[in-house]
């Protein structure tokens, strides 16, 4: 199988190395991949939001197999037109995609499947926003319409704040707040069968004890060792079938990554968001555990075959991944710092713990360098949450980026309170 993964962030890693491993991949293509991505596909350069010129880049690799991991591509049609050349593609058409691509839609979807999410106004005129603060007070939930990349949501006990961000919005979701801790869910889909994925979560804040701004993750681990075992049942009947059935229904089925950003709350499981593609950084957790090759699995959704596939195998381990961000990251994030220490990790922690690259170059001397705001994703594996903790943590330290920033607290209260710790 000829594969061709589109993006180039430290999920795409993931997505390749695991398809690297995969004994039925026999060429790995990426576009436009990074310096990490380079040591396991080959790159190819294209306008990644360019359906046409993806499509002639499948189309002239022989593709068999066209993955496509960010949001971006996806919403602008990218599948649709790989799709329409005759090459199986993982990910949704644009029309599916607006799951991810409007806020607005995604909860009429919930509302006709009567899958459970925060009671939500949609908003366009200033007298409309003031309505819908007031309905449902402090703490505010102000999230823009469309795709910001995780940072067009404010949550905040400031009205003012909250009504200055509604009013900077062309239209505007305003929402009741979710308390409970959140759990990524990932669910692999051919628009008909839902195969879940074992749930992580995710760090969104910048700093310790989350606090700082939000951003798009700093560190993930899986599994819970906190969560109802039930838990991915209970998704999988009230949250994930209905909708994948619901999008069916209205003649635009879902066909890739179906992702469920869930809140554990006091009144029980609602969605807080759905993407339409893998999550970043939780992929990189969730695919260190699973041992099914993902190749195959990834083709099976795409070609409509998910129902004869069989049950998903994972490994018992757990894995934790924590990232490397720039100097300034979220706000504005330093790039072209030299990075050292990868080849210290290959060498001494491999194959527990290793690097996936997000936004990394080679430069012409041949160094590596940042050439992003999220720069390294460090994923390790162990037997427990501690240990796989202290893999990557490990790791981590032998890394050297001037100026870069992690998290130290990356999965540590999940691994004190597993059982066993
Ligand atoms: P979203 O882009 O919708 O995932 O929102 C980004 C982050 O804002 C989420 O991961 C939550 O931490 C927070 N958030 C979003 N909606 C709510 C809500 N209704 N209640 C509490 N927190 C929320």
């Amino acid at each position: 199988m000829k594969v061709l993964v589109i993006g180039g962030g430290a999920r795409e890693h993931a997505l390749c190395r695991s398809l690297s491993l995969d004994p039925d991949v026999t060429a790995l293509h990426c576009a436009p991949g990074n310096a990490g991505i380079a040591e396991v596909a080959e790159l190819h350069r294209v306008d990644a939001l360019d359906g046409r010129a993806v499509a002639d880049l499948a189309a002239s690799l022989e593709a068999d197999l066209v993955v496509v991991g960010p949001e971006a591509p996806l919403v602008a049609g990218v599948a649709d037109a790989v799709r329409e050349r005759g090459i199986p593609v993982f990910g949704p058409s644009a029309d599916a995609a607006q799951l991810e691509g409007s806020k607005a839609f995604a909860k009429d979807v919930m509302a006709a499947a009567a899958v459970p999410t925060a009671r939500s106004y949609v908003c366009t005129t200033p007298e409309e926003i003031d309505e819908a603060l007031d309905a449902f007070g402090a703490p505010y939930v102000v999230k823009d319409d469309g795709l910001a990349a995780g940072k067009g949501v404010v949550v905040t006990d400031d009205v003012d704040r909250a009504r200055a961000h509604a009013l900077a919005c062309d239209r505007v979701v305003i929402e009741e707040f979710l308390d409970g801790p959140e759990v990524s869910l990932f669910a692999i889909t051919d628009g008909e069968t839902v195969v879940p994925l074992q749930p992580a979560q995710d760090f969104k804040r910048a700093y310790d004890g989350d606090e700082g701004p939000n951003t798009g993750g700093m560190g993930a681990y899986s599994p819970l060792p906190w969560a109802d075992p039930k838990l991915v049942d209970e998704v999988m009947a009230s949250v994930l079938q209905p909708t994948v059935d619901e999008l069916r229904r209205r003649g635009t089925p879902f066909s890739g990554l179906l992702y469920a950003g869930l809140a554990i709350t006091s009144r029980g499981v609602r969605v807080i968001e759905f993407n339409a593609r893998f999550g970043d950084p939780e992929t990189q957790v969730v695919l260190a555990r699973l041992k099914t090759p993902l190749g195959g699995l990834l083709r099976a959704a795409a070609t409509g075959n998910l129902a004869a596939l069989p049950p998903l195998r994972w490994s018992d381990d757990a894995a934790v991944t924590v990232v490397i961000a720039s100097h300034n990251y979220p706000d504005t994030p330093r790039t072209g710092d030299v990075i050292e220490g990868l080849a210290e990790v290959a060498a001494q922690d491999a194959p527990d713990a290793y690097v996936l690259h997000a936004g990394t170059k080679r430069d012409e001397a041949g160094a590596v360098r940042s050439a992003g705001g999220r720069v390294l994703s460090v994923t390790a594996a162990g037997a427990d949450l501690a240990t796989a903790r202290e893999r990557a943590y490990r790791a981590v330290d032998r890394i050297s980026l001037d100026g870069s920033q992690h998290r130290t607290d990356i999965a540590a209260k999940a691994a004190a309170e597993a059982p066993g710790a």
